[in-house]
């Protein structure tokens, strides 16, 4: 049995007369570790995906398991104990609060779960030790999105969903960014979903997911992913 499986996923939005079909019976399995890209032109369903798989949203119909957990069946404690102690959210437009410092912002995170990892040794991780006392609107958007990582690393999740994690970012900076996501992947062994509609990023993953029209059009397996340095576009 795989670490994700999605199964025959359907979700509607609106009601009988607009009706809106955003997964069409989307199905992919993610091995544990693996660092995947998910693909897809605007519109294709992935965002709502990720939301599903991080408990943000539940399916009309199929099936979600994560490590062996029905997590589309979860309500109440257990689907915030999921939401809390199991993932970690990366966005777009990063999502930080802005009257908190960068450290305040990762101590929040870690303030909130069982075994999570000092927010010191995970800033110094995402090269931010000397800006930890700045505001975000004193950050650049790279440094922001680095405290969002932080952030969203420091409750040690099984598994970190990157939504468009570079789409705000110039080039080079959302380089860095998926170097920095790629590290975590290895060095910290976390299940990675990476969201974008990028092609170019998708030579530095394990397994690339393709969306279309709200279901999976294609899964490839990438025996050598490159490193996200070595990415060019
Ligand atoms: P992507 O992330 O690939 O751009 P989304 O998952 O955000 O795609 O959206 C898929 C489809 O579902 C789109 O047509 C979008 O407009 C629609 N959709 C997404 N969220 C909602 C919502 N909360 N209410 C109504 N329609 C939605
Ligand atoms: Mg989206």
């Amino acid at each position: 049995m795989a670490y994700i499986e999605f199964k025959n996923v359907c979700k509607n939005y609106g009601n009988d007369e607009v009706k809106i079909k955003a997964l069409k019976k989307a199905s992919f399995e993610i091995e544990k570790g693996e660092l995947v890209v998910i693909l897809g032109p605007s519109g294709a369903g992935k965002t709502t995906c990720l939301n599903i798989i991080g408990g943000l949203d539940a399916p009309t119909s199929g099936e979600v398991l994560v490590d062996n957990v029905r997590i589309d069946k979860l309500k109440g404690r257990k689907l915030v104990k999921y939401r809390r102690e199991d993932v970690g959210f990366v966005f777009q437009f990063y999502n930080l609060i802005n009257n908190l410092t960068a450290m305040e912002n990762v101590e929040l995170a870690s303030q909130i779960c069982k075994n999570p990892m000092d927010p010191i040794s995970i800033i110094k991780k995402v090269s931010l030790t000397k800006r930890k006392d700045n505001f975000p609107s004193e950050l650049s958007g790279g440094e922001q999105q680095r405290v969002a990582i932080a952030r969203a690393i420091a409750k040690r999740p099984k598994l970190l969903l990157c939504d468009e994690p570079t789409g705000a970012l110039d080039d080079k900076t959302g380089k860095q960014i998926l170097k920095l996501l790629q590290s975590m992947n290895k060095k910290e062994k976390m299940t990675v979903i990476i969201i974008t509609h990028n092609n170019a990023i998708a030579p530095m993953a394990n397994k690339v997911i393709r969306f279309k029209n709200g279901s999976v059009e294609s899964v490839k397996i990438n025996k050598k992913p490159i490193s996200a340095g070595d990415l060019s576009w």
